[in-house]
């Protein structure tokens, strides 16, 4: 059926192309990427060759219209480099759009890091609320990390191995010491997922800024450890200093 559709591929590991987003693939009139030398990659690995059309943050308001006019008879498919379109990657509004043309719009589900990362922290999954990447200014991130604050529900953020010391840092200040996940290279030769608090992993990646890819998660307020009696003692004496 022509139309729109989302299909979501690796985050690291090519066996994690569903047969389903495979089939799409081969199938597609044409796909949107971000970057077609990414996308040939896979493409190669399944050994199908589709036209590719470039559609990323820098072109997507001057190509979008030209998209949506081909899905009334064609199979538009769209990719992003990484994971799902449309979770920190372009994409929402061609699909606005294409609803808006009343076109068919399909997803195929599949690997996504915000959610494959919060499967190995071991942290609350109840409730969850996804940052994306916070602003990379210490003062802007200062203010996002804030506005969160309160918010009773496990956070996910993407952050990038030279900011991470700093950003774990700027949480800890902003959020209190909370539990906390490093996931790294998902789905790769070197995955892992270091957790601890905030501050320890602070500590741990000040000097040792990790290679790779990397999602933050942080545990709901209320999961840090109750202050120590020291800890009591300290807050009570530097209050008691505040009295008039
Ligand atoms: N659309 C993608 C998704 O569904 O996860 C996310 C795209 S965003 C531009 C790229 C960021 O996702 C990276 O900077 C990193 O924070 C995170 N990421 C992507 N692949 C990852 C992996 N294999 N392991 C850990 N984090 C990853």
């Amino acid at each position: 059926t022509p139309g729109l559709y989302i299909v979501a591929t690796p985050i690291g590991n090519l066996g994690d192309l569903s047969p389903r987003a495979a089939a799409v693939l081969e199938a597609a009139d044409l796909i949107a990427v971000e970057d077609s030398r990414v996308t040939a990659k896979l493409l190669r690995h399944i050994g199908v060759k589709r036209p590719m059309t470039p559609y990323h943050d820098h072109n997507a308001d001057a190509v979008r219209p030209g998209l949506v006019a081909q899905m009334g008879d064609r199979v538009v498919a769209l990719v992003s480099d990484a994971g799902t379109p449309l979770i920190s990657d372009p994409g929402y509004k061609l699909v606005r759009d294409a609803r808006a043309a009343g076109h068919t719009v399909v997803t195929i589900p599949g690997p996504c890091a915000a959610i494959a990362a919060m499967t190995l922290a071991g942290l609350p999954t109840d409730r969850f609320f996804f940052l994306g990447f916070l602003p990379a200014k210490a003062q802007a991130r200062a203010a996002a990390i804030e506005e969160v604050a309160n918010i009773r529900a496990t956070l996910i953020l993407y952050e990038s191995g030279p900011r991470l010391a700093a950003c774990l840092r700027a949480l800890a200040e902003g959020l209190g010491d909370r539990e906390a996940g490093v996931a790294r290279e998902i789905s790769k030769k070197f995955e892992e997922c270091v957790t601890g608090t905030l501050s320890s992993l602070a500590d741990r990646y000040e000097n040792a800024p990790p290679k790779g890819e990397i999602v933050v998660i942080v545990g709901p307020p209320g999961e840090a450890p109750p202050p120590s009696e020291t800890d009591a003692d300290a807050a009570l004496r530097e209050a008691l200093t505040r009295l008039p």
